[in-house]
């Protein structure tokens, strides 16, 4: 069977599908998105396309960025793995509690606490940490048409308390460099970031083709650190349900409360898709389920 005519498959078999979640609505601009949107992109490394629904629609990509600015991170060869862990979490995404624990080392880059500390090495090293790292997504995607969403930003700027605490905490325990301010303000914008599934796929196939552009071959990272970062999104890409994630679809990925998932098969396809009401642990729902079914049907997870 071919990859259109599985998509078609899903669509169909989630046309029904009965939410239980909600779309997220502590950062208030979130919450006007329609509950009901939903897309896919499956992108191969042939680099032939299929989607499905809303595919070409943007949306808030929120957490998915932490892989983008720990990719560019690593390209700036900056020393990371002292200042943050690669433990799965096993607590929500915004928890304070392990930091007094671990002495303000966050568990891992993917939760808010670690992203924030990402944030404070790329300020460090980047001369237009917010220009830079927008460029570098185009640059993966091979596609100019991806912005910062103003409003997103501002709306999280305007309520995103718990990581306001999260970063004086660290400064307090001293693993933070830069003005908090500065910190908060890259972090926001570089959640805002909005792309499509369609995007979000050929951005992450560097993920999936051992650090290379699978347009150009150029080599962005090393397989050394493509191997790391795919290990900590298997790991910790799902909040408090990354052994859900791994049990269910078997592959490693990264999710915001955006609603979107993307996810990879290395050597093989990446795959983005979207749905924005989150189940309690602040994952798509009808995302995962999609997703779910995908490697069920085709046999083609890692495992
Ligand atoms: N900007 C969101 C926050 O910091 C990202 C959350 C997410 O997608 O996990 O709360």
């Amino acid at each position: 069977m071919d990859y259109q005519t599985l998509l078609n498959i899903i669509e169909k078999d989630l046309e029904t599908f009965e939410h239980e979640g909600k779309v997220a609505d502590y950062i208030p601009e979130l919450a006007f998105v329609p509950g009901d949107k939903f897309g896919m992109h499956l992108h191969c490394i042939n680099q032939q396309d299929y989607s499905i629904g809303d595919s070409e629609e943007k949306f808030s990509i929120q957490s998915i960025s932490k892989v983008f600015s720990l990719a560019l991170a690593k390209m700036h060869k900056t020393k990371i793995w002292h200042r943050v862990d690669v433990e799965p979490s096993g607590n929500p995404f915004n928890s304070l509690t392990q930091l007094e624990m671990e002495a303000g080392i966050p568990r891992n880059p993917f939760i808010n606490s670690g992203a924030l500390v990402i944030s404070d090495i790329l300020l460090s090293c980047l001369k237009n940490p917010k220009e830079e790292l927008l460029e570098f997504v185009r640059h993966l995607a091979q596609d100019d048409d991806i912005y910062y969403d103003e409003e997103v930003a501002i709306s999280e700027k305007k309520h995103g308390y718990r990581n306001v605490a999260l970063v004086n905490y660290m400064k307090a325990l001293g693993n933070i460099n830069n003005d908090v301010d500065d910190i908060l303000d890259f972090y926001f914008y570089q959640c805002s970031i909005a792309m499509s599934c369609s995007q979000l796929a050929k951005a992450f196939m560097m993920f999936a083709n051992s650090g290379k552009n699978i347009g150009t071959q150029e080599r962005i990272l090393k397989p050394k650190s493509i191997k790391r970062i795919n290990a900590i999104m298997q790991t910790c890409g799902f909040y408090d349900e990354a052994g859900e994630f791994s049990f269910r679809v078997g592959l490693p990925g990264k999710s915001g409360v955006g609603g979107g998932i993307v996810a990879i098969h290395p050597h093989h396809y990446t795959v983005a898709v979207w749905s924005p009401k989150l189940n309690p642990n602040g994952n798509s729902e009808k995302g995962m389920r999609a997703l779910e079914e995908l490697t069920s049907l085709t046999g083609l997870s890692i495992f």
